[in-house]
This record gives C-alpha cells, sequence and structure tokens, in this order.
C-alpha cells in the first residue's frame, strides 16, 4: 500500500533526523521585513535562516536542520500564479520539504542521501530519475559545476549500466542557478527531476514544462549574496539548502501523474463536487495542458482555497486590500469566487466553507489553522458578498458587449477598460471571460491603454502634490503635513475621475 501524504512528510523529516539533522519548525509565511520580500510570500524554506546564511548571527543552535515550510508564490520573483490551474503540478500554497547544512556537510554527502532517500527509503524507480547541474554564467563570471557531475556519475554508476549513465544528467544554465529574490543570498543548484510516464529517455524533457517530467528536489550550494547591482559577493560560509515539493513527491510516491489526484486533494475535490450545482465531475487529462474550464475550476478552487487559510491564519490582521500583499490576497479570493460561482455554481459562502476541510487536512501539521478559521471564513464571504455584486453586473455588461462583436474574435480593449474602470471588473477577470468564449484579449494593448488612460489622472495628482507640497512646506510637524498632503492628492484624483 502506497504511503499517505503524511507518512511521506514524515518519512522526509525522520530520515533527516537520523542523519542528525534538528527539526526547526517552519516560519509563517509572512516573511521577515529587510529580505526585499516585501509585497511577497515566503517562497522556499531557506527565508527564515538568510541571517545565519549571510552570517549575521552567532546565535547558530544547528548546523544541520530539517522541517517542512509553508510556501506561496503568487508574487515577487518566485510567482506562478498564472500557471495555477493550467498544470498539474503548481501551486499558489504547497509545502516544501527542506533541509539545511549551514557550514557542515559537502555536496557529495548530500547527494547521496538524496540518491539513498529517494531510492532506497521511498524505493523510486532509478531510471526515472534525471539529475541537472550547473553549466555556468559567462555574464556572472561563473564556472561549470563539473564536479557535481563527476559526483552524480559515480553515484548513477554504482546501480546503472556504464555507457547509459550520461543521459541521465544534464547541463543546465539559468535553472541551475537559484536566488531567493532580486538581491539575497544565491548560487549554483543541482536539481533531481522524475519522469511520470518511464521506460523512455526522457532527458530531452527536463525543464521544458512536460507535465510528466517534473522538477522534484533543489539542491541549491549557497555561496554568494547578491546586491542591487547584480554583484555577488562570497558569503562567510557554504551552505547547503535543498528544497522539495511535498505534492509532487507525494503524487510520484502514489503513482498519479497530477498532484491533484492524491490525498493532499481528494477530499477537498469531494467536498467542491458537493457544493457544486453542475453536473460534471472532475475528471484528470494527462499530457498538454488542460484547459477544459470545469477541470480548470476544480483544480483552482481547491488550491486558492488552501492558499487563503494558510495565509490568513498566519497574521490576525491581514485582510483582502489593494496593495501589496492585501493584493496578492484579493486576486487569489477573487479567481477563487469567481470559479466556484460562474463555473462550478456554488451557492453563496460555500466557497468560504471549504476553509474547514483545509483546516481538517492540515491542521496536525500546521497547529495554528485550528487558532480561529471561523474569522478566515468571514474574510472569504465578506469579499464573496462584494464581489458577487461587481461580478453579476460586470458580466452582463459583458456578455451585451459581446453581442456587439457581430462574430470578431478579439475582444476590444477599451471595453475591458471601461468594465475595470466603470464597473469595478477586475481585467484578470474579463480575459477568463474571454478565453472561455474563444475571444482574444491583447494584455499587452490593454496595459498601453490603461496607461494612457490613468495619465491625465496622474499629471493632476502630480500637479496637485507640487501645490500641496508648497503651501505645507514650512509645516514642521510631519503628520500635518502628510494629513494635508493626502487630502490635496484625493481632491485631485476625484476631479480628474
Ligand atoms: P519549477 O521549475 O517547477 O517552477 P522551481 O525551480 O521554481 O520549480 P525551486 O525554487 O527550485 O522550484 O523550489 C524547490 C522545489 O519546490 C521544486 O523543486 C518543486 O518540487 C517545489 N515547487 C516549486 N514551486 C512550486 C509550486 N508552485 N508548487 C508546488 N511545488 C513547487
Ligand atoms: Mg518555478
Ligand atoms: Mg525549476
Ligand atoms: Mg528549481
Amino acid at each position: 500500500k502506497d504511503l499517505t501524504a503524511c507518512q511521506v512528510r514524515q518519512t522526509f523529516i525522520n530520515f533527516f533526523l537520523k542523519k542528525d539533522h534538528n527539526f526547526i519548525k517552519g516560519s509563517s509565511v509572512i516573511p521577515h521585513e529587510g529580505l526585499g520580500l516585501k509585497n511577497s510570500f515566503t517562497n522556499s524554506g531557506m527565508n527564515q535562516f538568510v541571517p545565519i546564511i549571510k552570517g549575521e548571527t552567532d546565535m547558530v543552535k544547528f548546523t544541520r536542520v530539517v522541517n517542512t515550510q509553508k510556501c506561496i508564490r503568487a508574487g515577487g520573483k518566485h510567482n506562478d500564479f498564472e500557471d495555477v490551474g493550467q498544470d498539474n503540478y503548481h501551486h499558489t500554497f504547497f509545502e516544501m520539504l527542506g533541509n539545511w547544512s549551514f557550514g557542515d556537510y559537502s555536496k557529495e554527502e548530500m547527494y547521496t542521501w538524496a540518491w539513498e532517500f529517494l531510492t532506497e527509503e521511498l524505493k523510486l524507480e532509478k531510471k526515472r530519475l534525471y539529475v541537472t547541474y550547473f553549466g555556468g554564467d559567462e555574464s556572472l563570471s561563473l564556472k561549470t559545476d563539473i564536479e557535481s557531475f563527476h559526483i552524480w556519475k559515480k553515484i548513477y554508476s554504482k546501480h546503472l549500466d556504464e555507457n547509459q549513465i550520461q543521459k541521465y544528467i544534464v547541463k543546465g544554465y539559468h535553472e541551475n542557478f537559484w536566488e531567493m529574490g532580486q538581491t539575497g543570498p544565491c548560487g549554483p543548484c543541482s536539481e533531481i527531476h522524475y519522469d511520470r510516464i518511464g521506460d523512455r529517455n526522457a532527458a530531452k524533457l527536463v525543464n521544458t514544462g512536460d507535465p510528466d517530467v517534473i522538477e522534484l528536489w533543489n539542491i541549491v550550494f549557497i555561496r554568494y549574496n547578491k546586491d542591487c547591482d547584480n554583484r555577488l559577493t562570497l558569503l562567510p560560509k557554504q551552505h547547503v539548502d535543498c528544497g522539495m515539493g511535498l505534492e509532487r513527491l507525494v503524487s510520484i510516491v502514489q503513482k498519479k501523474r497530477s498532484n491533484y489526484n492524491t490525498d493532499l486533494f481528494t477530499p477537498l475535490f469531494n467536498a467542491i463536487e458537493q457544493k457544486s450545482n453542475i453536473k460534471k465531475k472532475y475528471e484528470e487529462i494527462h499530457g498538454a495542458k488542460d484547459k477544459d474550464c470545469v477541470n480548470m475550476a476544480y483544480r483552482i478552487v481547491a488550491d486558492h482555497i488552501r492558499c487563503l487559510t494558510i495565509a490568513f491564519s498566519d497574521d490576525e490582521t491581514l485582510s483582502p486590500g489593494n496593495t501589496g500583499r492585501k493584493y496578492v490576497l484579493r486576486k487569489i479570493l477573487r479567481r477563487g469566487v469567481y470559479y466556484a460561482t460562474e463555473i462550478l455554481k456554488f451557492e453563496e459562502t460555500s466557497f468560504g466553507s471549504l476553509v474547514h476541510v483545509v483546516v481538517k487536512m492540515l491542521g496536525k501539521t500546521f497547529p495554528e489553522l485550528q487558532k480561529n478559521p471561523k474569522r478566515i471564513e468571514k474574510i472569504i464571504n465578506a469579499e464573496e458578498e462584494q464581489f458577487r455584486k461587481t461580478l453579476t453586473h460586470g458580466s452582463s455588461v459583458f456578455k451585451k458587449n459581446v453581442e456587439k462583436l457581430e462574430g470578431t474574435k478579439i475582444f476590444p480593449v477599451e471595453i475591458a477598460w471601461t468594465l475595470k474602470d466603470t464597473h469595478g471588473l477586475p481585467v484578470s477577470i474579463t480575459k477568463l471571460m474571454c478565453e472561455e468564449r474563444g475571444l482574444k484579449l491583447d494584455m499587452k494593448k490593454f496595459d498601453e491603454y490603461e496607461r494612457k488612460a490613468k495619465e491625465p489622472r496622474h499629471t493632476a495628482i502630480t500637479r496637485a502634490r507640487d501645490i500641496a507640497l508648497a503651501a505645507v512646506r514650512d509645516v514642521a510637524l510631519t503628520e500635518v503635513r502628510d494629513i494635508a498632503l493626502t487630502a490635496a492628492i484625493d481632491i485631485a484624483l476625484n476631479e480628474a475621475r
């Protein structure tokens, strides 16, 4: 019998505990200020260890650490928002199984353990594992990581036929240089990829976006810190930083070709099916990207409710909003509501009621989820109520405009703008509605149109700011000055409308 997701998580942690690692709980999805992840969330397990990695603290209690980290990749450098729902292995929220060496063990030790964990502990088929190594980067004056090539060759040669080995080792470039953000810790990496089908040469499919040959584990050798001028400085110590997606690993262990067919998602899918008022069930389609609206809706609703539940339970002051992280959550919430109401025909508050399914599934691993799930449900329901009104009105205006198109397949950007500006319908939703009807909405043109449409407003705001600044220049109290400025800008904004 296959291991459950819980067992897979625990097997990983136990494996590294046996290798003298210490368990340190993963951090909040809201990263510390100063990491340069201002508008995004915790994107990998190493985030909480940045001060150790940079050598900024002497408080290194352990040099070997293991855990599972809640990650959200829906903004900033690592942003998978657009892919989520389209494919079956990128999520907005996912768990990263992590292990670290802070100036402790070597490349060879880590590769050997990774191989041991996958092929002996989990008994994955060796011929489905492909590894990549860093091929160098001239612009950064970095050499090929030939050492990795040789170590991998040695490991494979213990198990596979000598003249077959090389096809499992793939040279990579920018995918093999990992960076946390625009600035910060970084270094060359070696990744392990897995062929979900097997019995073929899949080397050429590695890193091509093929849903059956997926990246599983990233082993990064953090050696540098990157500053705002793209300059690399060598860190005081060399660290090993490894991250493996739990959902992907579970799909492999449970022999599924999609993360969504594992026990990390099936209870949610069952709940979605019950709440849905359409007849169609979820149907997993393999191979190319699955564009079927209903299937997409299942994946998006399940993914987004997990993400929202996780995010809101990590910060009691967090709510959807119009800037930064709050805006990312609003986007996720609205896209979730859109698919739940328009495609799956959920009743009002059904989307929010999925929160308790998530809490039931993940609450043991992340006890913070159990603190106040009612609050999260309330936040989601309030946003849903508001957004449903916008959606009902906006989609009727949208439909009227579609009738006027008389068969052309291009949706005019100026109408998309009116929908956004006058009726409050986010352009991402207009785009989804277009896609469902086979209409094309040129996003580049839309952005350009929006920029031009906003120009008079910007000019008015800038002028108002200048006048206000001049008027309050001599006011000593910054507080008073800021209030006066804000008021002046508000007036200008209203006039510009
Ligand atoms: P990909 O190339 O598939 O987008 P990545 O190279 O961006 O992955 P890393 O930054 O190397 O990912 O993160 C380490 C591991 O975390 C990956 O090997 C993968 O198993 C997992 N992972 C990354 N992004 C996601 C995601 N959006 N959803 C689920 N798992 C993910
Ligand atoms: Mg990625
Ligand atoms: Mg990758
Ligand atoms: Mg990677």
